[in-house]
């Protein structure tokens, strides 16, 4: 263990929670949003594709953000030996490879098909997905979350109208994701209502009891 997915809607607080998790558990932190991001700042040609959807709010195609995705698992969390072969664009985007105790996943899938492909990457490089968590807040305080972040993140998709679109979304396409992991039995789901170590304590809580399990049955 462990490969996590963590989960929830925008504002929720996901990014924050998945870097303080990463670091105590030395887990490899990928966030999709972080990846279409850099490539938007670095005018990519993948990042001109993507810089207008998510000034929108919409959900970037999964052609765009599947292969990034892919490179950034593959090359951080798998790569057999550390100083070969790297790309060195590769290693100016991801960082020096290491290899860390598992990844925690921020930003994806957001739709059951993107559920799909994670499982077949996870599949093909012979690990699995061990856990999702979902961090649960309500709409008021997600909204006023996003405001407050959107005063100091200079994002440009934090707009009133692009937030309201982007929560939107979630609703209707992202939130189907749950169903499918609690069906898997992957899911488990954490009140983010409180302060973010509050939150933090509890995501921990449910780690530890996880890898718990494993090791006992292990034995
Ligand atoms: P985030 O930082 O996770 O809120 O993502 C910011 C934006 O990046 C989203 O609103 C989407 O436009 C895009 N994005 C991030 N992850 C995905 C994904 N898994 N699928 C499609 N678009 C994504």
């Amino acid at each position: 263990m462990a490969n996590i997915v963590i989960f929830g809607a925008p504002g929720v607080g996901k990014g924050t929670q998945a870097k303080l998790l990463a670091e105590k558990y030395d887990l490899l932190h990928i966030s999709t949003g972080d990846l279409l991001r850099q490539e938007v700042q670095m005018q990519t040609p993948v990042g001109q594709r993507a810089q207008a959807i998510i000034n929108r709010g919409d959900l970037v195609g999964d052609d765009i953000v599947v292969p990034l995705l892919d490179r950034a698992l593959r090359l951080r969390s798998t790569h057999p030996d550390p100083d070969s072969q790297i790309d060195p664009w590769d290693r100016q985007i991801h960082g020096a490879p290491h290899r860390p105790e598992g990844c925690i996943i921020d930003g994806f899938p957001r739709t059951v098909p993107q559920a799909q492909t994670l499982e077949f990457l996870f599949r093909r490089m012979k690990r699995r997905i061990d856990l999702v968590l979902a961090i649960e807040v309500s709409r008021n305080e997600l909204v006023r979350r996003i405001h407050e972040r959107a005063a100091i993140s200079g994002r440009t998709d934090d707009t009133e109208e692009v937030i309201r679109h982007r929560l939107d979304l979630y609703d209707r396409q992202t939130q189907p994701v749950l169903n499918y992991y609690r069906v898997s039995g992957l899911l488990v789901s954490v009140d983010g209502s409180g302060e973010i170590p509050d939150t933090n304590t509890l995501l921990c809580r449910v780690i530890d009891s996880k890898r718990k399990k494993q090791t006992l049955n292990k034995q």
